[in-house]
């Protein structure tokens, strides 16, 4: 699963701490799943499934003459074992049934049970704190929303497949599979495995039957039912689909069209050919998460669907697909066996993001990927968990950023101190060894030793059972009468051992050293031929560590200029830029409008100060030039940008021009910068955008009804206050939003506040599982206060839109 929402992660990791929290061991195995099959038709009116479920079993290694199956708000109807009807007892989302006899392991038996799935009823036993999954969701299904396209889509992870079929709701069993879906003929179906046959019932209806021969774990479940296009593509002799809306039929392989080439990546990359007979992703809408690696049948967030215009500037969802590919190998194929474990599912896919950029893009745009991936784990403030974890209060609580953003770290640095060839044979090792099967971390440390020939206890105990990171100060004492230097590391808080690279840059030379740090203070010195210009510590910058090493400004322009990484020349920058009245460090910055990677050219756009003294119209000719011809679009906007900002009535053109781009971040910054040269013409040029390309600029565009005070655009601003305050990790735009928020929260517009309050509320319950519902409550009575106090005219009547709002959060 891949999590978009990170807000979700701090909001949870506040809301947890002080809950009390119990050991949990991987589920026993009594009986084992060995087939499913499914009949299955919908109640669209009432939003329920009826199903029919014949779970072919066999005790795992005891005898045993009892079932206990997951069903979760489920009426049944009936229940029989071998055609004979069995007793039951159905109670606390559980069926349990006496078996006719008593089983031997490898004796199999089917169980039909005849039930209707009430999605909308389930409840979680025990715990409240956390709202229950529903795993079925039906979205618009009596089509009453004009903007909302019916649709049926399921969420499995983690033990919600049992809300639609009854099963053993646990990542380590292992079923083959087979469902018959009975749909109007207007909807297409997408399940996992491949599509045997469609049959016309000649009622409107038309059932597909859809079936996969590989085992796999019963949350990797999927339907999907809706009006989808789906467009064709193909990897090897495997169809490869991807179902989206219409309107984005054209896009559709401009968004995933690197599919095929990443399956013939990852099968060379892994040893392990892609091991499932097709691979099709769909894009619903109203989606709890982010994306889902359900076996074969891929479910996406909308957010996946971008315009061209996006798409020109960047594919924001290429990782998603990746990960969600590689859990093809990792999660699908091997399975964490509890969700302890989830490791060996989730720093795996997330590696595959890093994986996939190096290889196609170069090592620099894999090595910013894994630095914000990285600073995404450090601000989460989750230095107390361990990654592989046995405590935990509620398992959802397992997908956060030590899971997956740690995890990723940590395979970094492994594969680093192994080397490639070991680090990829023992991932090729454990996945032969457990395919179709599952695993725990342990397992994974088996493999890298039996591969490298080393042990690695000692890495696992500090990364994978272990909590924390590496956090070291670095000195240095420079003896000039031996021509030797000193370096000296002081760890504090938790003690590492760790392999650290160490590169000296004499001018004429460079040594590279690698050394060993183990304790709390070492140091190791090494000898100079002429004193060194730049002490560059763990030079590969593969440690998951928060190093604090004191650089002069000369050692980081020489560092920008002469070490390799990405790293290198971006926290060189960072310290250049903060020193631009010295004459060298400014002249650096304009260097970097030449970096090969574009995220460097953007930093060196966007902190440069064109107020100072030196070369500043050679630095503008630079930006100027930039702005019109740099190959990466988004260095472009950058640049256009800047030009705004020295308000020059000259680039008018330039701007006018800018707003004509495909490029919405081209359009988006020319915008921006229009205004500051002549406010009403950019009024009409937002003018001439279509309403529906205003949407993607709303950044930008909200910024100059902001500036403006328009009230008239307060319903606009509304339909983005959410997005911009809290799903985007931007401070700037966070900040321009919630200045619109307290606007809209004072205003007596009532189609604003009606607009925002639906959006409080939609985001409220998509995300119940994650509470956000209580955060919309608390942001919905922030709002009912500030009416109180506004005192609009009207109030009475926007508190009555709000407190409607607020009870369905609440019921
Ligand atoms: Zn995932």
């Amino acid at each position: 699963m891949k999590n978009v929402v990170l807000l979700i992660f701090l909001f949870l990791s506040a809301t947890i701490n002080a809950q009390e929290k119990q050991y949990r061991a991987e589920r026993e195995k009594i009986n084992n799943l060995v087939h499913t099959k499914l009949k299955v038709d919908f109640n669209f009116e009432k939003s329920q499934m009826n199903g029919e479920a014949w779970v072919t079993l066999t005790p795992h290694f005891y005898p045993t003459n009892k079932l206990v199956l997951d069903a979760k708000s489920f009426k049944i109807h009936e229940v029989k074992i071998e055609n004979k009807i069995a007793p039951y007892n159905y109670s606390d989302n559980e069926i349990n049934i006496d078996l006719d006899k008593t089983y031997k392991k490898g004796e199999e038996y089917t169980i039909y049970i005849k039930y209707t799935a009430k999605p909308e009823e389930v409840k979680q036993k025990g715990s409240v704190s956390i709202k229950e999954a529903k795993g079925l969701y039906f979205i618009d299904p009596t089509e009453e929303d004009p903007k909302k396209p019916t649709q049926i889509w399921t969420q499995g992870e983690t033990e919600a497949s049992s809300c639609w079929f009854p099963t053993i709701d646990s990542p380590n069993q292992k079923t083959t599979q087979e469902i018959y879906m009975k749909v109007p003929t207007k909807f297409v179906t997408l399940s996992n495995g491949l599509l045997i046959s469609s049959n016309d019932n000649n009622d409107g209806t038309r059932t597909d039957y859809w079936k996969m021969d590989q085992k796999h774990a019963p949350y990797l479940f999927f339907m999907g039912v809706g009006d989808f296009s789906i467009v064709k593509d193909k990897w090897n002799d495997l169809d490869v689909n991807y179902y989206v809306e219409k309107e984005y039929e054209n896009v559709a392989k401009d968004i995933f069209g690197t599919t095929p080439e990443m399956m013939t990546f990852f099968s060379t990359l892994t040893g392990v050919q892609y091991p499932w007979p097709k691979y099709s992703q769909m894009v619903v809408r109203d989606y709890v998460s982010g994306a889902m690696e359900n076996t074969t049948a891929v479910v996406h967030g909308e957010t996946a669907q971008q315009h061209k215009g996006q798409l020109i500037d960047q594919n924001e969802w290429e990782g998603t697909i990746a990960h969600e590919l590689f859990h093809h190998w990792f999660g699908d194929l091997v399975t964490t066996e509890s969700w302890s474990n989830l490791t060996v599912n989730e720093s795996f896919a997330t590696y595959s993001v890093y994986l996939w950029f190096e290889y196609k893009y170069g090592k620099d745009r894999a090595d910013a990927h894994m630095y914000e991936d990285v600073q995404t784990y450090f601000e989460s403030q989750s230095e107390d968990k361990n990654l592989v974890r046995f405590y935990y209060q509620d398992k959802e609580h397992m997908f956060d950023p030590v899971s997956y953003h740690k995890g990723n770290a940590i395979l970094h640095m492994l594969r680093n101190y192994l080397g490639d060839e070991a680090f990829f044979e023992s991932l090729n090792y454990y996945l032969i060894k457990h395919k179709y099967g599952t695993a725990e971390a342990h397992d994974l440390r088996l493999a890298f030793e039996k591969v490298s020939g080393k042990d690695l206890n000692w890495f696992f105990n500090q990364w994978y059972f272990g909590k924390g990171h590496i956090k070291m100060d670095v000195s240095y004492d420079y003896n000039t009468l031996n021509n030797t230097v000193t370096v000296n590391i002081n760890q504090k808080g938790d003690i590492f051992k760790f392999p650290l690279s160490i590169d000296i840059y004499e001018g004429e030379r460079t040594l590279s050293h690698e050394v060993w740090v183990e304790g709390k203070e070492s140091s190791f010195t090494f000898p100079f031929v002429k004193l060194p210009k730049l002490i560059n510590i763990d030079s590969k910058h593969v440690l998951l560590a928060e190093i604090n090493d004191k650089k002069t400004l000369d050692n980081y322009i020489y560092q920008f200029n002469n070490a390799p990484h990405y790293l290198d020349r971006l926290n060189a920058l960072e310290e250049i830029a903060e020193n631009q009245t010295n004459k060298e460090a400014f002249n650096t910055l304009i260097k970097a409008f030449k970096d090969p990677y574009y995220e460097i050219r953007i930093f060196a756009l966007e902190n440069m100060d064109l107020f100072q003294k030196y070369y500043k119209k050679e630095a503008i000719q630079k930006i100027e030039n930039l702005a019109q011809f740099d190959k990466k679009t988004l260095v472009r906007a950058a640049a256009l940008g800047v030009l705004g900002k020295l308000v020059e009535p000259i680039y008018k053109p330039l701007f006018e021009r800018g707003i004509k781009s495909e490029s919405y971040a081209i359009v988006g910054s020319s915008i921006t910068s229009l205004y500051q040269i002549d406010k009403q013409a950019t009024l009409n040029a937002v003018n001439t955008i279509n309403e529906d390309v205003k949407e993607h600029l709303a950044s930008s565009i909200t910024s100059i009804y902001i500036q403006e005070r328009d009230k008239t655009k307060l319903p606009f601003i509304a339909n983005h206050v959410l997005e911009g305050m809290f799903l985007t990790n931007d401070k700037r735009t966070q900040q321009i939003y919630a200045e619109a928020f307290k606007w809209i929260s004072e205003s007596g517009n009532k189609e604003a506040i009606r607009n925002l309050t639906n959006d409080f509320v939609e985001l409220g319950l998509q995300y119940k599982k994650y509470n956000f519902d209580q955060m919309a409550i608390n942001m919905l009575n922030q709002i009912v206060r500030s009416q109180q106090e506004a005192n609009n005219p009207n109030k009475d009547e926007l508190i009555i839109i709000l407190k409607t709002g607020l009870s369905k959060l609440i019921e």
